[in-house]
């Protein structure tokens, strides 16, 4: 089974994933690219029994950035760690870019290419989608709906 593991940039927060991540996107959308302070995020969604915190759990902080979705992240250093989602409690969201190893998956494409940053140019062949890649149900799909 596949084990991943992650960690904040101070380190003092750490977790680990088991099994495999469900489909991953880059989501081009004005909260993803504030958050992270980047062009785009690079996400996956588990569930939440596959994940659970190693270290440091006390250095979370939490902000809602919509009215269920919860954004986790280290008080010290700033790092984005999870999102958990009050109307889905079994799922968890996950940026790649915490990750110490790489997953078994690549990403499927893009989506809310339609927010995409001006002055940056997406140069892969992946599918590009204005919103959500077919349906917003999609991308919160795990290892245990396919
Ligand atoms: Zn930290
Ligand atoms: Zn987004």
């Amino acid at each position: 089974m596949q084990l991943l593991t992650g960690r904040c940039l101070c380190e003092a927060i750490s977790y680990e994933i088991r099994g495999e991540l469900g489909p991953i996107f880059n989501c081009h959308c004005s909260k993803c690219r504030r958050w992270h302070g980047a062009a785009f995020r690079t996400r996956a969604t588990i569930n939440a029994s596959q994940f659970a915190w190693l270290s440091g759990e006390d250095n979370l902080a939490r902000y809602y950035s919509s009215e269920f979705v919860v954004k986790h992240f280290c008080k010290v250093c700033g790092s984005n760690l999870i999102s958990t989602y009050e109307n889905e409690p079994d799922k968890i969201g996950i940026p790649l870019g915490g990750l110490d190893q790489a997953p078994n998956n690549r990403p499927e494409g893009h989506f809310w290419v339609s927010s995409k940053s001006p002055w940056y140019e997406i140069s892969d062949s992946l599918p590009q989608h204005e919103t959500w890649p077919g349906s917003h149900a999609y991308i919160r799909t795990t290892s245990n709906d396919r």
